[in-house]
C-alpha cells in the first residue's frame, strides 16, 4: 500500500517537486545565526535575549522562511507565535533580567533569577503533575494522566520537545531544562498494563512535547500493541501535535514519513480510529504547499484531523482569523474541534483575552462559517475541575451573567449542567469568576475541594 504514499507521489499531486528539507533548528544560543533577525534593531534583539533566558525558545528554518512574514515583524502573528516578546515578562522582571545581561552576569546568576521568575508564573496549571497522575502501589505512574474517565493522556519520553516552540505554550515549564518540572515516561509496559487494567478507557491521547518528533519505530512500540485483543477497548488513538504547522515534512519528505503513515494505516486497518489533534492558531499555517500535502497524505490513509488551539492576543484575537481558519480547515478536510482560552500560566498576561471578548470573537467567527465549521466548541478553559465552556453572556432578572457549562469534568455528573457567573469584563480565567445570583459557590466546588484533598478519587 505504501507505494501510493511515497515522495514521488507527493510530487505528482502538486505543481512541482516537494524536495526533502533538512531539519535545521535554532534556540536562543543561535539568535546570531538567524539571518532574518538582522532586520530588527539591537534593542529588540536584546529584549528577545532577555525574555529567552526565562521562557523557552526554539524555531526552525521552515518557520523562518515560509511562515513568518518578516515585512510585518514585530506585529506579524507568526512571529508573535514563535519569538519571545518583551511584554511576556512584567516590567520589573524584565528590568532585573536585562540588568544581569547588561553587566554580563554569569550563567548561575541568570539561572537563579530565571528560576525565581518561573516559579511565580504558575508553572503547573490545573495541578497537572499530581491530581491527574494515577498511582500504582503507592507510586505515581509518571507520564500518564487520567483526568476524564474515557481518556488517558500519555507523554512518551522520546516526544519531549517540539519542532519549534509556541511562545504562549502552557507546557512551557517542560522545556526550560528543569528536570523536576518535566512530565514524561519511558515505560511502554507501564502504559499497556495500565490500559489493560482500565477497561473504561476508550481513548488514548498521546501528547508531549510533540509525539511527532519521535521516530516512527518508537511510536510504533507504543501504539502497535494496542491492536492486541486485550486492548480492544482502546478504540481511538489521538495524537496531539503542532507538526502540521511547524514541520509538515514529517509526513511528506522525512526519511520515515512513509513508515509513520504505514503505522497509522495498520492501526486503522486493525479497527482503531486514528486522529491527529492538530494545533492551529492562524490561517497562514495552512497556506504552504507542504502543509497541504501533509494533510492530504494523512487523510489518504484514513487519519482524521481535528483542530484545536487557544485564542491569543497579538496572534489571533480577531474573528476573521478564526472564520478563515475554520473555513479553510473544512475545505481541507479538517474538523474544527476546540477553541481554548489561554491558560493561567507563563506569559498569560501578554496573550490573555478577557472571557467576554473571547465569546464575542467566537460568536462572530461562528456566524461567518457554514455548519461544517461550527463543530468547534469553546471558548473553553481547561481548568482544575474540567473543561469549562463559555456558552454566552445573558441578562437574567436584571443581572448580567456568563452562562457556563462543563464540556469535560472530573466528575462526569457535572458535564452539560448550565451554571452562571457574574459578568466581569476583565476576567480572563475561571478562578476570577464569582457565582451569580448571590450564591456563595459554584455547584461543583465542595466536591472538587474534597477531591483536591484526596477524599474522593473519581477515576482510579
Ligand atoms: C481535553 C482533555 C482530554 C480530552 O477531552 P475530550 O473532550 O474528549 O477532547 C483528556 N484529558 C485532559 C486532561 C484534557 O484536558
Amino acid at each position: 500500500m505504501l507505494t501510493t504514499h511515497n515522495v514521488a507521489d507527493a510530487a505528482r499531486h502538486s505543481d512541482g517537486i516537494l524536495r526533502p528539507r533538512r531539519f535545521q533548528v535554532f534556540t536562543d544560543r543561535q539568535f546570531d545565526q538567524i539571518d532574518q533577525l538582522k532586520r530588527l534593531d539591537s534593542e529588540q534583539r536584546f529584549a528577545m535575549r532577555v525574555v529567552a533566558s526565562v521562557m523557552p525558545f526554539r524555531v526552525n528554518q521552515y518557520v523562518l522562511d515560509e511562515l513568518i512574514d518578516w515585512d510585518r515583524v514585530p506585529d506579524d502573528p507568526l512571529f508573535q507565535l514563535t519569538f519571545p516578546q518583551r511584554g511576556m515578562l512584567s516590567e520589573s522582571d524584565f528590568d532585573r533580567m536585562a540588568d544581569l545581561h547588561r553587566r554580563d552576569a554569569d550563567k548561575a546568576e541568570i539561572q537563579a533569577l530565571a528560576n525565581e521568575i518561573r516559579e511565580r508564573l504558575n508553572p503547573h496549571p490545573a495541578g497537572q503533575l499530581d491530581l491527574n497522575t494515577p498511582m500504582e502501589e503507592g507510586r505515581p505512574l509518571e507520564g500518564l494522566q487520567h483526568k476524564y474517565r474515557e481518556t488517558v493522556l500519555f507523554f512518551p519520553t522520546q516526544g519531549q520537545t517540539c519542532h519549534a516552540y509556541c511562545s504562549f505554550c502552557f507546557r512551557w515549564a517542560q522545556f526550560v531544562g528543569d528536570k523536576a518540572l518535566k512530565i514524561a515516561s519511558n515505560e511502554v509496559g507501564m502504559l499497556h498494563r495500565y490500559l489493560r487494567q482500565h477497561r473504561q478507557v476508550t481513548d488514548l491521547l498521546v501528547t508531549g512535547g510533540d509525539p511527532m518528533v519521535m521516530k516512527a519505530r518508537h511510536l510504533s512500540s507504543y501504539l502497535t500493541p494496542l491492536l492486541s485483543a486485550d486492548l480492544e477497548h482502546v478504540q481511538s488513538v489521538r495524537i496531539g501535535t503542532k507538526s502540521l504547522t511547524f514541520w509538515p515534512h514529517r509526513f511528506v519528505t522525512d526519511e520515515d514519513a512513509d513508515e509513520m503513515l504505514g503505522l497509522f494505516e495498520r492501526l486503522i486497518a486493525g479497527g482503531k480510529h486514528v486522529a491527529i489533534m492538530a494545533h492551529y492558531n492562524h490561517p497562514r499555517e495552512l497556506s504552504t504547499r507542504v502543509a497541504r500535502e501533509a494533510i492530504r497524505r494523512l487523510r489518504d490513509v484514513g487519519v482524521e484531523i481535528r483542530s484545536q488551539g487557544p485564542l491569543l492576543r497579538h496572534i489571533n484575537d480577531d474573528s476573521r482569523a478564526w472564520s478563515d481558519l475554520w473555513s479553510t480547515q473544512v475545505k481541507l478536510g479538517i474538523i474544527p474541534y476546540y477553541m481554548f482560552v489561554e491558560r493561567d500560566t507563563g506569559a498569560q498576561h501578554y496573550f490573555a483575552v478577557p472571557l467576554g471578548r473571547a465569546w464575542d470573537i467566537y460568536r462572530q467567527a461562528m456566524q461567518r462559517v457554514s455548519g461544517l465549521g461550527r463543530t468547534a466548541r469553546g471558548p473553553s478553559m481547561s481548568a482544575g475541575p474540567g473543561k469549562v465552556e463559555i456558552q454566552g453572556v445573558a441578562e437574567i432578572r436584571g443581572e448580567k451573567v456568563f452562562v457556563l457549562r462543563f464540556i469535560q469534568a472530573r466528575d462526569a455528573d457535572w458535564v452539560q449542567r448550565p451554571f452562571f457567573a457574574k459578568y466581569d469584563p476583565e476576567a480572563t480565567w475561571l478562578d476570577q469568576l464569582k457565582p451569580a445570583f448571590g450564591e456563595d459557590r459554584f455547584f461543583y466546588e465542595d466536591e472538587y475541594l474534597a477531591m483536591c484533598k484526596g477524599q474522593v478519587r473519581p477515576i482510579q
